[in-house]
């Protein structure tokens, strides 16, 4: 008997093969969002799970299944998993990291030129047909090439956002909790240095951070006072990362000079103060968002569901130590 999962979202076709294939699999077809108790109904003889950020895994769902032995996240964040509850009950939890890298690092760059060279108010102002002449004072942005990115979170995509930055001529400093090796330094001829530092001497200020209780409100009102009234800052991390409130105050009265945002506090929901702001760029949460990524990020979770329900290591396990 093919063990029985459940799959809380639709996939790409390719992800759903590969999971038929493995698994007694029961879908989600109308891919709304499921309550928490439909969840906790939905996996109560389950063997395994795979879903999405929007599904939230806390201990009472991951508790409510005596069978589960994995869940699968489609993204490299997994901030709505309770990680710990799950090891406590030595259930997998698997992550998708790598395959969106580049994607993402490429969007990191779309919000930052667009917010630095004001391409969506530009947009709008064209469609509504007010482009009357060539202006030589017609919405004077900011450069981006020459000037100094700081980039807070120096993994994975923090260090395609630095790749990228080369071609800009840019000066790299960054931030991490751990000093990178030299060589990865060097590639980047990123300069480590404190997280005050950065903010007073970055132009843009990018983050790349994991969402943990350590990096809440990494960036509130002390942070964006050290900024410069002429910076930017750039969020493809998590929304909770960012004290939205304390954002809204500094785009409004101009204490930094804009922001782009592609992630929020209280996801979908966006602070009203921000929606009239023109000073800032919003993205529905779609820096990894291309038919390829999305599609690499879906097979790769599959195979890391079908791997944990079949009895083998998962690839991509967060939590190892549940298989001690
Ligand atoms: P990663 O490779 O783990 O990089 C995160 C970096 O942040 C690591 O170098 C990590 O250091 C560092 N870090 C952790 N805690 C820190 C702290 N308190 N202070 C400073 N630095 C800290 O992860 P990634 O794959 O680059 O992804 C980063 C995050 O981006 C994900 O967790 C996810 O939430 C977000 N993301 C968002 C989107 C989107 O659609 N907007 C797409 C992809 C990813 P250590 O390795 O030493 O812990």
């Amino acid at each position: 008997m093919k063990p029985k999962v459940f799959v809380s979202r639709m996939l790409p076709q390719s992800a759903l093969d590969i999971i038929k294939q493995n698994c007694d699999m029961e879908l989600n077809t109308a891919d709304v969002r499921l309550s928490k108790q439909e969840l906790i109904d939905k996996i109560r003889d389950k063997e395994g799970l795979l879903c999405l950020l929007t599904d939230t895994i806390d201990a009472e769902v991951l508790n409510s299944s005596p069978t589960l032995k994995i869940v699968a996240n489609v993204a490299v964040g997994y901030d709505n998993i309770d990680v710990k509850a799950a090891t406590q009950r030595k259930i997998m939890v698997t992550n998708t990291p790598g395959v969106l890298d580049n994607t993402t690092g490429d969007f990191t760059w779309a919000l930052l030129l667009a917010v630095a060279r004001r391409v969506v108010e530009a947009d709008k102002f064209t469609r509504a047909g007010l482009y009357k002449e060539w202006g030589l004072q017609l919405f004077l942005g900011a450069d981006v090439y020459g000037k100094t990115l700081g980039i807070i979170g120096l993994g994975r995509i923090g260090q395609v956002v630095a790749k990228r930055a080369q071609g800009f001529d840019m000066r790299i400093l960054y931030y991490d909790v751990v000093r990178a090796k030299p060589e990865i330094e060097e590639r980047y001829k990123a300069t480590f240095v404190d997280k005050d530092t950065l903010l007073r001497e970055s132009d843009f200020v990018t983050l790349h951070v994991p969402l943990l209780p350590e990096t809440t409100h990494f960036i509130s009102t002390r942070e964006l006072n050290l900024m410069k009234p002429t910076a930017f800052l750039i969020n493809a991390s998590r929304g909770p990362v960012v004290d939205e409130a304390a954002l809204v105050e500094a785009l409004r009265t101009r204490r930094i000079a804009g922001a782009a945002l592609d992630v929020y506090e209280k996801e979908p929901e966006i602070h009203p103060g921000l929606i009239p702001l023109d000073n800032v760029v919003l993205a529905p949460h779609i820096a990894s968002a291309s038919v390829e990524t999305r599609t690499k990020m879906a097979v790769m979770a599959a195979e890391n569901l079908v791997a944990g329900v079949t009895g083998k290591r998962p690839p991509n396990l967060v939590n190892p130590e549940v298989l001690q």
